[in-house]
């Protein structure tokens, strides 16, 4: 058997050891269609086209009702609100869609200054600069943090944007093994120990990097043990809270909410407004000095377009619901929900036997699938039965990792669940390997 033969793309090198390169070739001869390696070998499972909004129920690929169980929409504020939608079309009329010009020229308006303080007010910090995009935030403000003679520890399985803003850093960059503390400390007391490469002069800075709730195993940063290391070894905190604020803790304030931690000792507050506030964008919330730092520094500032105020009076509306500030308790009650069903949807599918990633109160649920070969089978099967699901394998994933990721809504009403675990158990009796299955397999 050669993959050459059947015009697959050749393995990447760092992949070709004896077991893999084995596996790879079983789960090619499994299916005719491979998943991993060709590029054109995907097109009726991912990039399916939503024909409508954000609301559970929508219409996605060649127009079939289905049950939306992939969008990030955490609180339900993707679909028109009854609070948000007025005031959103208000800033329409008022400012119309676009700005068309940086915020350093004639893009800022009110409503951007209004979301910064509302933003800051939100994390429990002084100040706050937003920008047009979550992933350009982190790609952006990394570089414009540490250069070169600084040092960078990741997180193993931190975004691709963070990713990205760390290579384009200048910086030196260190992984640690993924929410691993003990691990995070030995690479930090070595590189100090090391120092920088060739001239052994202490490091300029050292930024520590994760995530408040991870993207593709929803489960959050040891914050409370990171901070400890932070502190210990004088160096500072950049948390990515994309998938955690408005989604963790009481008050939907994320992951230091949820933990107990001091917003203080967090130096670099990160977060996108694309998740639980159903809009568009990104922050960065600090110390006065470091936005106003960045505000002159950060070129995805000063050179890049404006949110569009429309977008950013979507989020103003969506953080007063979250924060009581509309006179109700609406946002109480969605946060409440968002545990609530997350909490429900982990437990059943926990009672079926199936193996998911995750903690308690993540709205994120990795349902592993193992192996690369049942993407294909699961999703179309999901999505035949009207339930559209996300899922992930190779490169996303290590190889023998591939996953269903299920994102839960707090406007998921309870027979949603029901019918969506339905499928779901179905789907596992079909092609998922169940949690003893899957032991099996891989030993
Ligand atoms: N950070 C993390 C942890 C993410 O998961 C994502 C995307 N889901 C981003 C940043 C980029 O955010 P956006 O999609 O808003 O550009």
């Amino acid at each position: 058997y050669s993959p050459e033969r059947k015009g697959y793309a050749p393995i990447r090198q760092d992949y070709e050891d004896f077991y893999t390169r084995r596996m790879f070739y079983r789960i090619h001869d499994c299916w005719n269609r491979p998943i991993c390696s060709a590029p054109d070998s995907h097109i009726d499972v991912m990039e399916r086209t939503a024909v409508s909004g954000q609301k559970p129920l929508t219409l996605t690929g060649r127009v079939r009702r289905c049950l939306n169980l992939g969008s990030y929409n955490y609180l339900g504020f993707a679909a028109s609100d009854e609070y948000c939608t007025p005031r959103v079309q208000d800033a329409m009329n008022s400012y119309g869609w676009a700005m068309c010009s940086s915020r350093l020229d004639a893009g800022t308006t009110p409503v951007h200054l209004e979301l910064e303080a509302a933003v800051a007010d939100f994390v429990g910090k002084e100040a706050a600069l937003t920008f047009g995009m979550g992933f350009a935030t982190n790609s952006i403000v990394l570089p414009a943090l540490v250069g070169k003679g600084g040092l960078i520890i990741s997180d193993s399985l931190n975004h691709a944007s963070i990713v990205a803003g760390s290579r384009g850093s200048g910086a030196k960059v260190k992984v640690f093994a993924h929410n691993d503390v003990e691990h995070l400390e030995l690479v930090l007391w070595r590189a100090i120990a090391e120092g920088q490469p060739r001239t052994r002069r202490p490091w300029k800075k050292i930024l520590i990097v994760v995530e408040g709730v991870y993207s593709m195993e929803g489960e959050s940063a040891k914050l409370a043990a990171i901070v400890a290391v932070k502190k210990k070894y004088k160096a500072y905190l950049y948390l990515d809270e994309a998938h955690s604020i408005g989604a963790l803790g009481k008050g939907g304030r994320g992951v230091c909410e949820a933990q107990g931690v001091d917003p203080a000792d967090v130096d670099i507050m990160m977060g996108t407004f694309t998740k639980s506030f159903g809009s568009c964008g990104g922050y960065i919330a600090g110390d006065r000095d470091l936005i106003a730092y960045l505000r002159s520094v950060a070129p995805g500032h000063y050179y890049a377009t404006s949110m569009a105020p429309p977008a950013a009076q979507q989020i103003i509306a969506a953080l007063q619901v979250v924060s009581g500030q509309d006179g109700t308790d609406r946002g109480s009650r969605k946060i409440a929900a968002l545990h609530e069903n997350s909490n429900y949807f982990r437990r059943r599918l926990l009672d079926m036997g199936c193996n998911v990633l995750g903690d308690w109160d993540s709205p994120v649920m990795p349902l592993m699938l193992f192996n690369p070969g049942k993407i294909a089978a699961t999703s179309r099967l999901c999505w035949e039965r009207g339930v559209a699901l996300v899922v992930v394998g190779f490169p996303a994933t290590p190889l023998l990792t591939a996953r269903a990721r299920i994102c839960i809504s707090a406007s998921h009403t309870r027979k949603d669940l029901d019918y969506a675990l339905e499928v779901l158990s179905e789907a596992c009796d079909l092609v998922m390997t169940k949690y003893n299955a899957s032991k099996t397999m891989l030993s």
